[in-house]
């Protein structure tokens, strides 16, 4: 039985509005939803969820086969749920006609992928680069990195305590650990001056998620038993990540496909919102500055994660935090997930271009987010003389201590 069978109610409660591609944001007076519609020089039915429903309708009727041509479009799409907060078959509880069922749309996508994959028709060819390089036993990660470079910059953190001494662990994730390890330096640092015990994970594995996003079920499961696993080994009890994508699949689908008890999973905005509740961060900065702040599609849409970060911005002394038009569950994709930016690097960063602009017109000095593959797109989005520069809200918090 295929995945996506097992959506027939989701795919068949679309009713073909279009509310997905061209509901007017009236707020910017522009379409609202779809970043792939928006940004793609065939913008045809297809690269918008009312397509890609069609074509899930067709597949499930058994009219349209799966093909390579298939798995070319339908991985034209950042997952970003736009399609979900926009559609009304997602939120109308009024609308219960006989076949009409909730529709989470990303999970439709996902099934899709998974079969494309099972079937031998993806994954696409970055993406299967990447899925190599996750099960290369001397690398376990997607960027063709060495494990030990990785390993290496988990243990050299400093001001987290070693591994298995404390119940709460730092699970740092691959982009972080071996992209912004100097972010997790100064995470440290914040930790350190908090007092508060947070142990290091240096033989953590990859978190799945861009197994899981791509649909290699296979690669994902395996990822998924040996962090558990190893988690349980260690009597880790509540999980610390600053990664958007570790955080949603940690916390959202490692539930899914496995019946072990898991740890608590907290996402370093709602932390550090703890700490200053707290009182275990002082500033010692009140210099006034006017920031933005992105929302990250695996944050909020995903994970509903939207007061945290802003209730940590708003927090810093002399901080005004000016929000873009469109924010929260209307904030627009920055381009990179689902696998986009690594098969379809141009269109992700149009995508993120217009993020940049938006941005621009809060007239802050700084984009702060709390996403790693947001913070990656949106800088090689932005131009070398733009007014405003990109930064991980830690990096920022770290700034005004
Ligand atoms: S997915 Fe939802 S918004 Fe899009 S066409 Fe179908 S019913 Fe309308
Ligand atoms: S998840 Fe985002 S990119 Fe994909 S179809 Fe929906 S709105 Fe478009």
């Amino acid at each position: 039985m295929s995945k996506l069978s097992e959506y027939w109610d989701a795919v068949y409660s679309c009713m073909g509005c279009g509310d997905c591609g061209y509901a007017i944001h009236s707020a910017i007076g522009k379409f609202k939803s779809c970043p792939i519609k928006e940004v793609h020089e065939s913008p045809f039915e297809v690269y918008f969820a009312r397509g890609k429903m069609r074509l899930a309708k067709g597949i499930l009727d058994g009219r349209l086969p799966l093909s390579k041509e298939l798995a070319e479009i339908i991985y034209q799409c950042t997952e970003c749920g736009a399609c979900h907060d926009t559609c009304h078959q997602t939120h109308n509880p009024n609308i219960n006609l006989f076949v009409t069922r909730w529709i989470d749309h990303v999970e439709v996508w996902e099934a899709l992928r998974q079969d494309l994959v099972k079937e031998g028709f993806a994954p696409l060819d970055q993406h299967a680069r990447i899925l190599k390089s996750m099960n290369d036993q001397s690398r376990l990660n997607p960027y063709e990195r060495e494990l030990s470079e990785k390993k290496e910059a988990i243990s050299n953190l400093s001001g987290f305590v070693a591994e298995g001494t404390s119940e709460i662990g730092f699970f740092a994730g691959c982009t972080q650990s071996l992209m912004y390890s100097e972010t997790l330096q100064k995470l440290g640092k914040i930790i350190e001056k908090s007092g508060i015990k947070v142990c290091k994970l240096p033989n953590e594995y990859c978190c799945g998620s861009i197994a899981l996003r791509i649909g290699d079920m296979e690669t994902a499961t395996h990822l998924m038993e040996q962090n558990i696993k190893y988690f349980q080994d260690l009597g880790i009890k509540r999980i610390i990540t600053a990664c958007a994508g570790c955080y949603r699949t940690l916390k959202k689908d490692y539930p899914k496909y496995s019946d072990k008890e898991l740890p608590e999973i907290i996402n370093i905005t709602e932390f550090l919102e703890e700490l200053i509740e707290n009182q275990k961060i002082q500033f010692n900065s009140s210099e006034p500055i006017s920031v933005t702040y992105h929302d990250p599609c695996h944050l909020g849409r995903h994970m509903e994660i939207y007061d945290p970060p802003r209730n940590v911005i708003k927090a810093v002394p002399g901080v005004s935090l000016i929000e873009m038009k469109r924010n929260r569950n209307n904030a627009w994709c920055c381009g990179a997930g689902g696998g986009l930016k690594s098969q379809f690097p141009e269109m992700a960063v149009d995508i993120a271009k217009d993020r940049i602009s938006e941005a621009i017109e809060t007239q802050s000095s700084l984009l702060v987010t709390s996403c790693p593959f947001c913070e990656r797109n949106l800088t090689d989005a932005i131009s070398q003389d733009a007014e405003i520069k990109v930064i991980d809200i830690i990096d920022f918090i770290y700034s005004r201590i």
